[in-house]
């Protein structure tokens, strides 16, 4: 279907419900033009004469319902259209889940709480993005839990989070993050700690279901649950608790036979387990592939996305003034407990941290805790169960001063002082 066109592209006429499929190479980036019909990407419509930007590293998939011709500029690394999609799945599943709304409304009960399961690289977040734009479109405020730990569509990596859906997602930028709450997990990968992975997915259940009962047009609306991709063992069993803690009524399976007969089995009989093929367009990420996409999210935490830069600052702290801390001390046998303790406990257990030079490029969540007294933690509002309210990166360590330096996207001082360190580290290259 390509061809080439006198406007310095590629051309590609598209019969109605096919789809273009494009990634960008590193180091380029492509152009994409919607010439005639009608067309979206990720369930987000294009508009005719505006060239949109996709950078380094891109996998999109230009759907037409009716058909239509978009031309692409730029390096292309494969570009091809493809008529065998789940689209026509997707939609009716988004329509079932609209049925749902409405009799929600009628009835004045609750919208669907769903969940998208299955293992890494099947098309989740997207799955979640397509039906949470065609919500919106209809007037629907749907909510996104995002639990995917690894790759967030909402916040920094190592992060758990809800955002309330206003609009569709940008077709270049992803979804407009205003006022996501955001909590700490500290790590890409939720077995690294799972008794802090499911609390937080209690808390944030907890605080989607209370702002239900207060916002009629959020309840109505659902919510649209993204999971990670590790669905065995503990993972498994995370989803489980996932699915109680929000009281799911829909699971999205996505690909996987074994994991959607698991489920049928051990949730209630109530709950709509829903197997549903992935797209053939879904690209396997390399982990460097994986890396590179969590360090861009970080940098754009920082310096924003193209359209809108942001000039982030650099400051020193003093050592006295802040109060960090990891989640979790390492885990030990049983028999070297102390007396009454479990190993739950370590898990959840605020360890603080001296400052070194290790902590180098660390990024550390800034905690909204309440700032008590008690520098411990222990008995006052629980800093874990708190959000966060941004992030910083420790860009040196003066351990002779006492004093580290920060990146912080607003400037001096922070406004809280309880700081949770992460795994995760950044190295600002601007
Ligand atoms: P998961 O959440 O299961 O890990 P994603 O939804 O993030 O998977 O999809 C993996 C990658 O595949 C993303 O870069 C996404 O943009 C891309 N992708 C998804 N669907 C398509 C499609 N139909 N055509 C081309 N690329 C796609």
């Amino acid at each position: 279907a390509g061809a080439g066109t006198g406007i310095g592209g590629t051309r590609y006429d598209l019969e109605k419900e096919t789809e273009l499929r494009f990634e960008v190479d590193s180091g380029e980036k492509v152009q994409l033009e919607l010439l005639t019909g009608l067309a979206e990407v990720f369930g987000s419509e294009l508009n005719r004469n505006k060239k949109y930007t996709f950078g380094p590293g891109s996998k999109i998939a230009v759907f037409t319902w009716q058909g239509c011709s978009v031309a692409l500029f730029g390096k292309t690394e494969v570009a091809y259209v493809s008529k065998d999609t789940p689209m026509l799945l997707y939609l009716n599943t988004h329509a079932a889940l609209e049925q749902m709304r409405r009799q929600a409304e009628r009835e004045n009960e609750r919208g669907p709480r769903v969940m998208v399961v299955g293992p890494t690289d099947v098309g989740k977040s997207t799955v979640c993005r397509l039906l949470l734009s065609y919500a919106v479109r209809l007037g629907r405020r749907p909510t996104l839990v995002e639990l995917d730990v690894g790759q967030s569509a909402v916040s920094v990596p190592g992060t758990m989070s809800a955002l309330c859906i206003e609009r569709p997602a940008d077709v270049e930028e992803g979804y407009s993050v205003q006022a996501p709450l955001v909590y700490h997990f500290g790590s890409t990968s939720p077995g690294t700690n799972i008794k802090l992975y499911n609390k937080l997915t209690s808390c944030l259940a907890e605080v989607f279901s209370q702002r239900c009962e207060v916002n009629r047009k959020a309840s109505v609306g659902g919510c649209i649950i993204n999971t990670c991709g590790w669905v065995k063992s503990s993972g498994y069993h995370a989803l489980v608790h996932c699915a109680s803690a929000f009281e799911v009524d829909v699971v999205l399976v996505l690909d996987q036979e074994r994991l959607y007969n698991e489920l049928k089995r051990d949730l209630p009989h109530f709950v709509r387990v829903v197997l549903l093929p992935k797209s053939g367009g879904v690209v396997e990420r390399s982990k460097d592939c994986r890396r590179e996409t969590r360090d861009e999210k970080i940098r754009e935490y920082f310096y924003g996305f193209r359209s809108t830069s942001f000039f982030p600052h650099a400051f020193d702290v003093r050592f006295s003034d802040v109060r960090i801390y990891k989640i979790g001390a390492p885990s030990i046998p049983d028999s070297c407990l102390p007396l009454g303790m479990s190993q739950d406990d370590t898990q959840l257990k605020l360890v603080p941290v001296t400052p070194g030079r290790d902590l180098t490029h660390h990024v550390l969540s800034v905690s909204c805790a309440d700032e008590g007294e008690d520098g411990t933690g222990g008995v006052r509002r629980g800093v874990l169960e708190s959000p966060v309210c941004g992030f910083i990166v420790v860009t040196n360590v003066d351990t002779q001063a006492q004093v580290m330096t920060v990146l912080s996207p607003a400037p001096r001082p922070l406004p809280r002082h309880t700081l949770l360190i992460m795994d995760i580290r950044f190295i600002d290259l601007k």
